[in-house]
């Protein structure tokens, strides 16, 4: 147990230290960066232990287990991330659950929250989920239909937008995602401008590329592998 803790300590201090650097390298604040701890499929043990070294943020992609992990780890002061594809009949599941939802990618899921989180008396803060390496990505909407998206969620009381997130296609070469980080970049600013909003985050950068997203402005890296190891199959 105590191995475990120590364990996953110093992986997530390594990583701390590689976003730092990246950070000052281009002028940032490495506290201005978040790391989410992606946890899905790994044990909420481990997520017990990792919380002992002050962690607070943990993604996590599916919602029946994210809501077993929230129940056995209620005792501790987490945050949690929804990350992965969520279908809005499950909405209900999410909304006012999770401090910050990165991965609306339709009209018809962001009403879902809307509504939910209206019915819970809260807001749920939200990103949109952006596709922009074309037809590898299975999830996220394209540009084309962000501005217009955007403008609708706007309109939606329950549900803030915050910013957006992006997940580009697995790449052997980490610098090969860079493009598709300062495209992310750009989009979120065309749309503050567009919105009259200051949208604070951009999420993009997981264990093999979030060095060039840390440069390119991530506020929120989603890293898994790195931090637990590698992911045991679902079953
Ligand atoms: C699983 C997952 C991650 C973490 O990926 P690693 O390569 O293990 O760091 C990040 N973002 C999303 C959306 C994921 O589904």
């Amino acid at each position: 147990m105590i191995e475990r803790n120590n364990e996953l300590a110093e992986r997530a201090a390594q990583v701390k230290e590689d976003l730092a650097e990246a950070a000052r390298r281009v002028g940032r604040l490495p506290e201005d960066i978040t790391l989410v701890a992606v946890s899905k499929l790994h044990p909420g043990s481990d997520i017990r232990a990792l919380a002992q070294s002050g962690q607070v943020d943990y993604g996590e992609s599916y919602v029946q287990e994210a809501m077993g992990k929230q129940e056995d780890l209620a005792d501790l002061d987490l945050r949690w991330h929804f990350i992965g594809g969520l279908q809005s009949n499950k909405a209900k599941f999410v909304a006012g659950n999770f401090a910050l939802v990165h991965s609306v990618d339709s009209r018809k899921l962001a009403q879902a929250l809307h509504k939910k989180a209206l019915e819970r008396g809260v807001v749920q803060d939200i990103l949109l989920q952006v596709s922009l390496a074309g037809e590898v990505q299975k999830s996220g909407i394209t540009e084309e239909v962000l501005p217009g998206l955007a403008d609708e969620v706007m309109e939606m009381d329950g549900v803030r937008l915050v910013g957006l997130m992006t997940m580009p296609p697995f790449f052997d070469e980490p610098e090969l995602a860079r493009p598709v980080f300062s495209r992310l970049r750009q989009l979120k600013d065309a749309l503050e401008r567009q919105l009259d909003t200051a949208l604070p985050h951009l999420s993009m950068g997981m264990t093999g590329d979030f060095v060039p997203a840390v440069e390119e402005g991530a506020t929120l890296v989603r890293i898994g592998t790195r931090i637990f190891g590698v992911r045991p199959p679902r079953v």
